[in-house]
């Protein structure tokens, strides 16, 4: 489902201004704030202004911004300190344990290289 502003979502009261984020960047139609629990030295997360879910909701009119939120990514983590490449990471559902739901993308980085996601033999 895609609204504009949902009275209970979390992210929304970021978008909203009703909680506080450290802001990475913000125009007419995405923030980047950085994770509350960052899990490595850049931990920020991407999100749409306007409430989307998750990616299992997202639809043909969402393609415009979530193509933007990722082309911006490379631009933020290398204002945030990890030049060198990142990860993005888009949890979706009960499978993919989105805990908060609204779109984001997680944009995860250095300055160290991170773990395989996959262990390697
Ligand atoms: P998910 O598990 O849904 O992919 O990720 C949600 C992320 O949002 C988690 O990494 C969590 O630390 C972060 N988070 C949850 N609540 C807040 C908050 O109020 N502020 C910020 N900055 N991050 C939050
Ligand atoms: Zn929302």
């Amino acid at each position: 489902m895609s609204g504009t502003s949902e009275p209970e979502c979390i992210f929304c009261r970021i978008v909203r201004g009703e909680i506080p984020a450290r802001k990475v960047y913000e125009d007419n139609e995405m923030l980047a704030f950085h994770d509350i629990n960052p899990v490595a030295p850049m931990h920020f997360m991407v999100i749409p202004k306007r409430h989307i879910t998750s990616l299992g909701e997202a639809a043909a009119e969402d393609a415009g911004v979530l193509g933007r939120m990722l082309a911006m990514t490379g631009r933020l983590a290398r204002e945030q300190g990890s030049p060198e490449g990142f990860r993005t990471i888009v949890n979706t559902g009960h499978i993919g344990r989105q805990d908060v739901m609204h779109v984001h993308i997680h944009v995860i980085g250095g300055p160290d290289q991170l773990p395989h996601m996959v262990p390697r033999a």
